[in-house]
C-alpha cells in the first residue's frame, strides 16, 4: 500500500509513523514539517479541564488519547531515543471570585454527571497543590490524570521515528491533489513533479481547505482560528502542573515544563490567516496570569508567538474517507490537535490500511457535514 500524506503537523507525522508500522510505503509532504499550530502549542493534553457541554463525543476520544499517551511517548522514546517532555501530574483549574467558582462548581458536576473523577479543592487547599497562586483564588478543580507534553520535543520524535521506518519526507508544498477516473491516485507538488498513491491523507491543518483538483464536496470546511502564547523562563520550579484559571469570566493557562519553560496561552481569534502577535493580545494574557499568579511578573521573557488551529464547525476532527475514493481526511482537530494525535494516528492509520478503526473515532467522519463533504 502507497500513501501519501499531505502535512508533517503532529497528526500527519503520527499516522505517517503508524501506517508505517502497519506495513505501508508512506510518503510525507511538507515544505517545513511542524511548522504550523504542532509548533506553537501549549500542549495540554487535558480533555476533563476542557470539557464542554454538548461535546462528549469529543470527550471520550480525548479520554481515549490521553490514555494512549503514557505509552505512546514510551514507544517513542524508545524508538529514537527522544524525550517529548510527557508529564501526567493533573491539572489544576481554579477561580478568581465567586463568579468563577460558580462555573467551575456547574463544570464539576457536569464532569461527576459523567463519571468522570475531579476532586474539589478550597482557595487554601489551591494553594497547599500551588503555593505560588495568589491568596485571593477561591478554589479549584484538580483533575488528577490530565497532563502535558511537549509539542516541540513531541514533533521531532514522531519525525525521526517515521523515518527510522523508512516514511520518506518531500520538503515541498502539495499544490493538488491528483484524480483520475474519479479516484485520487496522489499529489501535484508545487514543482510539477506528481506522486502516486494508492491512498492521500490530507493532514495539512487550517490549509487544508486550500489544495486545487478536489471536487466539489470533498473540501473540508476547516478555518484557522487564531492563538497567540507568551513563553516565559524560571530557573526556579515556578509551578508544579498544568494551571488553568477563570478571571473575571476569562480563561488563562500556565503550563510548566521540566527544563523551566512556562507557556501562558491562548487567546482565541477569528482573523483568517493572520499570525501577528498583538500588544493588546499579550496583554490580556498577561494580566489574567498575574492576577492568578502574582510571581510571574518576575521571571524572564522569552517568546511570544501566533499560531492557527484548524478549527470545524463542530469544533471536532474530521478523520476519515471522503466521497472522492482514495481520499481521505486528517484535519479540524482545533484546541486539541496534541492531545488526539496518538488516537487519531491510530484510527487514520487503520482507516487507510483498511483495519478495524477504533469505535470511539466513529463519530468523527467527515460524513457529518453532508453539504460540504460528501
Ligand atoms: P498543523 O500543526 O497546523 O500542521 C499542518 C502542516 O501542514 C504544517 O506543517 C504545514 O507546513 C503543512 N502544510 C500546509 N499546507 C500544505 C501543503 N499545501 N502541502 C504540504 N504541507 C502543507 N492542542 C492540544 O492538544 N493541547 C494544547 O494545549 C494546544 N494548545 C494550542 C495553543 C495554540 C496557541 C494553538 C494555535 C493550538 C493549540 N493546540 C493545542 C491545537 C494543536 O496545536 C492543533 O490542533 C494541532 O497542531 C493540529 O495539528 P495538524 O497536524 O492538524 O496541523
Amino acid at each position: 500500500m502507497q500513501i501519501v500524506i499531505i502535512g508533517a503537523g503532529v497528526i500527519g507525522l503520527a499516522t505517517a509513523w503508524r501506517a508505517a508500522q502497519g506495513g505501508a510505503a508512506v510518503t510525507l509532504v511538507d515544505p517545513a514539517p511542524a511548522s504550523g499550530a504542532s509548533s506553537v502549542a501549549a500542549g495540554m493534553l487535558t480533555p476533563v479541564s476542557e470539557l464542554s457541554y454538548g461535546e462528549e463525543p469529543l470527550l471520550r476520544l480525548g479520554l481515549a488519547s490521553r490514555d494512549r499517551y503514557r505509552a505512546f511517548a514510551a514507544e517513542l522514546a524508545e524508538a529514537t531515543g527522544l524525550d517529548t517532555g510527557y508529564r501526567d501530574d493533573g491539572t489544576l483549574q481554579v477561580a478568581f471570585d465567586a463568579d468563577d467558582l460558580k462555573l467551575l462548581d456547574d463544570l464539576r458536576a457536569f464532569q461527576e454527571g459523567l463519571g468522570i473523577p475531579v476532586e474539589a479543592l478550597t482557595g487554601r487547599e489551591c494553594r497547599k497543590a500551588e503555593p505560588m497562586l495568589a491568596p485571593g483564588v477561591r478554589g479549584g478543580l484538580l483533575a488528577p490524570e490530565d497532563g502535558s507534553v511537549d509539542p516541540r520535543r513531541l514533533a521531532p520524535a514522531l519525525l525521526a521515528a517515521a523515518e527510522g521506518l523508512g516514511v520518506r519526507l518531500v520538503r515541498r508544498r502539495a499544490e493538488g491533489v491528483l484524480v483520475e477516473r474519479d479516484t485520487a491516485t496522489g499529489v501535484r507538488l508545487d514543482d510539477g513533479t506528481e506522486i502516486r498513491a494508492d491512498r492521500v491523507l490530507l493532514a495539512a491543518g487550517p490549509w487544508s481547505g486550500d489544495l486545487a483538483g478536489l471536487p466539489p464536496g470533498t473540501v473540508p470546511p476547516v478555518r484557522p482560528v487564531k492563538g497567540q502564547v507568551i513563553r516565559l523562563r524560571t530557573p526556579v520550579p515556578f509551578l508544579r502542573r498544568t494551571t488553568r484559571g477563570l478571571v473575571k469570566g476569562s480563561s488563562v493557562y500556565l503550563v510548566p515544563r521540566a527544563d523551566g519553560e512556562i507557556v501562558i496561552g491562548a487567546t482565541q481569534e477569528e482573523l483568517g490567516f493572520d499570525t501577528r502577535v498583538t500588544a493588546g493580545g499579550l496583554w490580556e494574557l498577561l494580566r489574567d496570569a498575574r492576577e492568578l499568579l502574582p510571581g510571574i511578573t518576575e521571571l524572564e521573557f522569552a517568546e511570544v508567538t501566533a499560531g492557527l488551529r484548524p478549527g470545524s464547525p463542530d469544533n471536532a476532527p474530521l478523520m476519515g474517507p471522503t466521497a472522492l475514493p482514495g481520499f481521505y481526511l486528517g484535519t479540524g482537530h482545533f484546541r486539541n490537535g496534541i492531545l488526539l494525535a496518538p488516537v487519531s494516528a491510530d484510527a487514520l492509520a487503520a482507516m487507510l490500511l483498511d483495519r478495524p478503526v477504533p469505535a470511539v473515532a466513529a463519530p468523527f467522519s467527515p460524513a457529518r457535514f453532508p453539504t460540504e463533504v460528501q
